[in-house]
């Protein structure tokens, strides 16, 4: 059985922490370097709901998209709620590891996974990391469909591939426009308009998609905005994550279990729909 330290030097190679934006929190945020690890949980965020599920696995490590701590912080009290994670996880021997924006640079990041999830062949990043001579690690990804297809049918398709939340998929734009270049940014896209028009993509699947940064879009170009919730459009990286450890593991001899959280840790919970007013 590994130790501790070794899993995280497979993860770090897969996703090094000096590839993370500087504001980030990246890295391992509780554990003990020479605990045996058999059993991996892969999760977007590192909630309480989360961390029971671990607990309720045997896992001996969580590994989340998500950073627990963004900022500095004081207190890891219980009667806090990210104290209480901290707590549920050191008192059962769970270590928590999270790969954020250096998952989401990486070759294959974030955004491979998203496009894997929606059929759609990745051609290149949309924010090419300069570092990367052979131009495949960066933000974003530019894609294409295998064949045209019209934006509701994609929108459908989206819907049908991503796992399912209240929101479902938004769509800004044209429903019969028909489309065959599409970017794709998991999690929070909207500071990318420019870089998605520069690429002459027809349609952007994105989250976290605002008022005007979305109105704006769409007065400046026919581009179409393909909105889904900020959970659904990274949960596929924890499939793709899941399964590069377990090479991982099958290279090294460790025979690890990993395991994927399907609790929907997206915070809406419910979607009514509305009417436009009339006359
Ligand atoms: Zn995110």
């Amino acid at each position: 059985m590994p130790a501790l330290s070794e899993v995280l030097a497979a993860l770090d190679a897969l996703w090094p922490p000096e590839r993370a934006e500087q504001w980030d929190a990246v890295g391992t945020v509780c554990g003990d370097p020479d605990a045996p690890v058999s059993r991996v949980l892969f999760a977007v965020d590192p909630v309480q709901e989360v961390v029971d599920e671990a607990v309720k696995l045997g896992a001996n490590l969580l590994v989340t998209h998500h950073p627990l701590y963004l900022r500095g912080t004081t207190t890891v009290a219980a009667d806090t709620f990210k104290g209480r994670v901290v707590h549920t996880l050191i008192k059962n021997d769970i270590a928590l590891h999270v790969a954020h924006t250096n998952a989401d640079r990486a070759d294959p990041g974030v955004s491979d996974a998203l496009a894997g999830a929606l059929d759609l062949r990745v051609t290149r990043p949309l924010v090419p990391d300069p570092s990367d001579p052979a131009g495949r690690r960066g933000l974003g990804r530019i894609c294409e469909l295998d064949r045209p297809e019209s934006v509701s049918e994609f929108a459908a398709r989206a819907a049908a591939r991503l796992p399912g939340t209240a929101q479902g998929i938004r769509v800004a734009g044209d429903p019969e426009r028909v489309i065959r270049t599409v970017a794709v940014c998991g999690g929070s896209g909207d500071s990318l308009f420019d870089e998605v028009r520069a690429a002459g993509a027809d349609a952007y699947v994105t989250a976290d998609l605002r008022h005007h940064p979305a109105s704006e879009a769409q007065q400046h170009s026919p581009l179409v905005l393909v909105d889904a919730a900020h959970w659904a459009t990274e949960w596929p990286w924890t499939e793709q994550a899941a399964a590069q450890l377990d090479e991982a593991s099958d290279r090294h001899g460790w025979d690890l279990r990993t395991h994927v959280s399907r609790t929907v840790t997206d915070p809406w919970t419910a979607h009514a729909a509305s009417t436009p007013p009339t006359e």
